[in-house]
């Protein structure tokens, strides 16, 4: 048993009728250091009391864009720092305008900055396509190092993920020295909804059937 399918919920009701396997029971260690860390890590406990502050207000009326405003505004951030991808620059774009806006400074870096080649990084040769529009961007690789990089040159307080790669999300949050959040989860085929893929989910769903 996992949580994902933890029906008694005993967590939420603050009851101590664990169920067989639940962290609670099994794993207090790790409840002991989190309480610590809320503890001695006053930001930590800060950017975790504002989220759910901004949960509080804007439930049910703001989009996740002016949740991260109003966490960011919380928190006293002034530099915000946006990472995107190439297939997102006018969603960039209308974010950072939006951001200005609200009176951030903002600084954007691109995924193909450096112009690195995907050979570079070890992509093998048949995996650098060429893209239909033309453009060599197939054989450019994103290069998340470099976002990250870029944005904690630049000591921006919040960074800001707009479509990344799966993957490359991931390199851009390991060495991100500000917090991330996402705004936009990159889902090629779902208009960036990577929800629906559950809530559409059969065994037999048309994405499920091919293995590559
Ligand atoms: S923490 Fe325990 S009670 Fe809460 S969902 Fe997980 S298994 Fe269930």
């Amino acid at each position: 048993m996992n949580c994902e399918s933890c029906k008694k919920l005993s967590c939420v009701v603050r009851s101590e009728d664990y169920p067989k396997n639940c962290p609670m029971a099994t794993s207090r260690e790790v409840f002991e250091e989190a309480r610590k860390i809320y503890e001695k890590d006053s930001e930590t406990r800060r950017m975790a009391a504002e989220a759910s502050i901004v949960e509080a207000v804007g439930y049910m009326q703001w989009p996740r864009l002016r949740d991260t405003i109003e966490f960011a505004r919380r928190m006293g951030y002034k530099k915000l720092g946006l990472a995107f991808c190439i297939g997102l620059q006018k969603e960039a774009e209308t974010a950072a305008r939006i951001l200005r806006e609200w009176g951030f400074e903002v600084v954007s870096v691109m995924c193909k900055t450096g112009s690195f080649l995907k050979t570079e990084i070890g992509v093998p040769e048949e995996y650098t396509m060429y893209s239909k529009t033309g453009y060599l961007i197939g054989t450019v690789t994103c290069n998340p190092v470099a976002q990250a990089l870029y944005l904690n040159k630049h000591r921006t307080e919040l960074n800001i993920i707009v479509g990344l790669c799966v993957g490359h999300d991931a390199v851009f949050t390991k060495h991100s020295e500000a917090p991330v959040t996402t705004l936009i989860a990159k889902d090629r085929v779902l208009s960036h909804n990577p929800a629906a893929a559950l809530y559409t989910y059969y065994w037999n769903s048309y994405w499920m059937k091919e293995k590559v």
